[in-house]
């Protein structure tokens, strides 16, 4: 950051700072339920700024974190066939499923490529007619009408040899599990950006009503999220739990329904396994019949197989907001980022990566 960015950086958040530790008046706890939060949140210090009396969990909300081992195995089964080319999110490479991950795979003689859209993934298709490329379809509401957009631009153009595995991911029933675990106990919750640009802010209503939780839509930047957070605290000291949108130059309250249209046109809901969470009842979003054509585990005959979660590995409980990566025995010892053995230690959205970048802190306490 330039020193002139900063001096205005600091002029909008010394404030905000200020005033949340004014308006606290008991301990809350805060849960960030989006990747790109608990990244911005580690990289700006926004933790060491707070009040001790808040605590801050990070949530499932990064895609790569929450796909399953045996999805990773799936991606793996594939990228083993001769004909097929993987092409994928370059977070996913590293992620390691039961024998391996897609870049030892590459290391050893699969077709995998990084790809940085869906349609990258549909060229590399056109241009080569003699493979099958398979894109790992991961995310959640954000990165699905990308997808859908790419399927139906794949059958507008009669290209055969594109497939995906399907494994997106929708957040409104995975919070609606969070809240079901009776161990958390958070008081406020961060929407995140991103969905919430996609799903709408009133999307969360029925879930803050049902659950009395205090609810807050906020962008990435330090002020936004500080803004969010003082936002959870005038709600929770209120005692009249809402859906706040202090992300209003990017999220409206019925969302983008243009893409929300794409998404139900190519996608259906579906039951989907969560890393962490279990199978939750259609969370998950799955080809409709019309475009099965497009579907990489039929085209390939294969079926997902359970798989172990790796040794150790706390992942899932960190998913939760039950653990801080720090809690996991592996943390800095077995697992860093150059040699990750979980998802939240790969993914450039997963908390462990974020703790371990930006706490200071590089082995368990
Ligand atoms: Fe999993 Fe590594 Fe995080 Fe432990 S430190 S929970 S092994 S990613």
């Amino acid at each position: 950051m330039k020193c002139a960015d900063e001096f205005r950086s600091r002029a909008v958040t010394a404030p905000l700072v200020e005033e949340i530790a004014r308006s606290l008046v008991r301990p809350v706890r805060i849960m960030e339920v989006c990747g790109t939060h608990t990244m911005s949140i580690f990289r700006h210090g926004i933790r060491s700024l707070l009040p001790p009396e808040i605590t801050l969990l990070s949530g499932p909300g990064c895609p790569v974190c929450v796909t399953p081992v045996d999805h990773i195995d799936a991606f793996l089964a594939a990228a083993g066939r001769d004909e097929v080319t993987i092409a994928t999110f370059g977070d996913l490479l590293r992620v390691p499923g039961s024998h391996g991950s897609l870049a030892t795979a590459r290391a050893q003689g699969a077709r995998v490529e990084i790809v940085y859209s869906p349609m990258d993934a549909l060229v590399l298709a056109r241009k080569e007619p003699e493979r099958l490329t398979l894109f790992p379809a991961i995310g959640f509401e954000t990165t699905a009408p990308t997808i859908a957009a790419t399927i139906l631009q794949a059958e507008r153009l009669g290209i055969e040899n594109f497939v995906i595995i399907a494994a997106c991911k929708t957040m409104p029933q995975a919070l609606e599990t969070l809240m079901a675990d009776p161990e958390l106990h958070i008081d406020g919750l961060l929407c995140p950006g991103h969905v919430s640009a996609i799903i709408g802010s009133d999307a969360y209503l029925p879930f803050a009503r049902r659950h009395n939780l205090a609810c807050a839509v906020a962008g990435f930047e330090p002020a936004d999220i500080l803004a969010g957070l003082l936002s959870l605290i005038r709600q929770i000291n209120a005692g009249e739990p809402r859906v706040e949108n202090c992300y209003t130059r990017a999220v409206t309250a019925q969302g983008n329904t243009t893409a929300q249209k794409l998404i139900d046109q190519v996608f259906e809901p579906a039951d989907s396994p969560w890393r962490g969470l279990g199978t939750i009842a259609q969370s998950g979003l799955t080809l409709r019949p019309q475009y099965r054509c497009f579907d990489g585990m039929i085209r390939l005959g294969l079926t997902v197989q359970p798989a172990q979660e790796p040794r150790g590995c706390r992942c899932g409980d960190i998913l939760k907001g039950r653990l801080l990566p720090t809690d996991c025995p592996l943390y800095g010892t077995a697992c860093t980022p150059l040699q990750p053995i979980g998802p939240c230690m790969v993914s450039n959205e997963g908390t462990c990566a974020a703790y371990y970048r930006y706490s200071g802190q590089k082995r368990r306490t």
